[in-house]
């Protein structure tokens, strides 16, 4: 028969592997690992930045609980080509492994910007622990940073640099800090937050091209300026780490396809996390990956699940305070309750579409996103409280009396 192979050792892979041991006691289970470490806390990279730690510190499981669960772990092993015909794995020492099922969970490197001199000493990017140490051990002695990308990646490290007390430039493509989370007012209200903080945020700041001899000097944007950076951080997305068959046949536009069931067009095996594309998306988040493994697991282990669209939802914590948007937060035909209070650290709004709650954000007081995303997955009529003009407290304290 052979194992159930999975290949990829991050929050997707040790899902699908725990899920597989909860059916399946039998079938030899083995994770192959690209990184020489047990899976860990990738979220936890950007704010550790600039401290010193040990992958071991930001472990998900400890190595007893592998092998408590009889799971076999490679490390230091990338999974080089699938055969999907011979069922077959060739591993990057040459070796070979059979599979009666393989689960593919290679999650995602991060993407590169179209820039010039990226080849440049002091350009990073941070996907990995070892981008962490890399970046530090440059960085440490430098001061001053310009930091690309404006979504939550870019937000974690200008933030986890700043309280490092490094000179951070943010370089945001739009006219907004996380636009695919905030609506206009939401974003407005962060971008006071990170300005207070020493940030300084540049707008319509697409780089161009990286200065210097061989060490980066600065970046020149599109729009001509000059930022002075010895040290340029990258978080303009990610890129599926999917170039494991010797055809494109399983490809989607930009990862793995897979179905409901995390099957991919092979019967025999399955995808999850970042490297997946469902339904035309690839989700890029902690929370969809984890439990996409676990449905890939249980479905390579025989039990039919099948994954639902989760409204998408992002919780960070950054300039000392949470942040959390849910769903949808725009859109002209939305019915808005808000408070933001002028100077205050807090900040709530919640959008309905015919009665039904649809979206939130919620700034500085997140106490109730369970709540708020449970709301909007039930669908519920809110024709009855919305009918007295409630204000966004008051909302939110009903929810708490109701029963879903
Ligand atoms: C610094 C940082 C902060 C983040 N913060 C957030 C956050 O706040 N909220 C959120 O929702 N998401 C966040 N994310 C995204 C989140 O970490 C990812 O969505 C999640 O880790 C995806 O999990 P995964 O298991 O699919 O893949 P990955 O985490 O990418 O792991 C894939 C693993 O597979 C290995 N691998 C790759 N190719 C092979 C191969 N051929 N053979 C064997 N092994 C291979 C890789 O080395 C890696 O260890 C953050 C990401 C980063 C980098």
């Amino acid at each position: 028969m052979g194992p159930i192979l999975i290949l990829g050792n991050c929050i997707a892979a040790v899902s699908a592997a725990a899920a597989i041991r909860e059916l399946d006691t039998s079938s030899e289970v083995i994770i192959c690992s690209a990184e020489p470490y047990y899976a860990y806390y990738r979220v936890s990279l950007s704010s550790l930045l600039g401290t010193s730690f040990s992958p071991e510190e930001i472990m998900i499981y400890q190595p007893s609980w592998y092998q408590k669960k009889q799971i076999e772990v490679l490390l230091g092993r990338r999974g080089e080509k699938v055969f999907p015909k011979k069922r077959e794995v060739l591993l990057d020492n040459g070796e070979t492994l059979n599979y009666q099922r393989l689960i593919i969970a290679t999650g995602a490197r991060a993407a590169l910007p179209p820039v010039q001199g990226l080849e440049k000493q002091g350009f990073f990017t941070l996907r990995n622990y070892q981008d962490c140490t890399r970046i530090w051990e440059y960085g440490e002695d430098k001061k001053i940073f310009v930091v690309v990308g404006g979504g939550v990646l870019g937000l974690e490290v200008a933030w986890a640099l700043r309280k490092r007390e490094k000179e951070v430039t943010l370089l945001v493509k739009s006219d907004k800090i996380l636009k695919h989370q905030l609506d206009e007012e939401g974003s407005r209200f962060l971008e006071r937050l990170v300005r207070e903080k020493g940030i300084h945020v540049v707008f319509h700041g697409e780089a161009a091209a990286l200065e210097g001899p061989g060490r980066v000097e600065g970046v020149t944007l599109k729009k001509g300026e000059v930022i002075p950076a010895e040290v340029v951080i990258s978080a303009v997305g990610i890129s599926p780490e999917r170039n494991l068959f010797p055809d494109h046949r399983l490809y989607g536009k930009r990862g793995i396809l897979v179905d409901r069931y995390m099957r991919t067009g092979d019967e025999h095996i399955f995808a999850a996390g970042d490297v997946a594309e469902w339904r035309g998306k690839i989700q890029g988040r902690w929370p969809v990956a984890k439990i996409q493994g676990e449905i890939a697991g249980y479905n390579a282990a025989g039990l039919e699940k099948t994954f639902e669209e989760m409204p998408p939802f992002n919780l960070v914590q950054v300039m000392d305070t949470m942040i959390y948007s849910v769903g949808e937060v725009g859109g002209e035909d939305l019915k808005v309750l808000s408070s933001a209070a002028p100077g205050k650290e807090f900040f709530r709004k919640l959008f309905f579409r015919e009665n039904k709650l649809v979206g939130g954000i919620l700034i500085g007081d997140t106490t109730h996103s369970s709540l708020v995303r449970e709301a909007i997955m039930e669908e519920k009529d809110f024709s009855n409280i919305l009918g007295k003009n409630p204000d966004v407290n008051h909302f939110l304290s009903y929810l708490m009396e109701i029963e879903f």
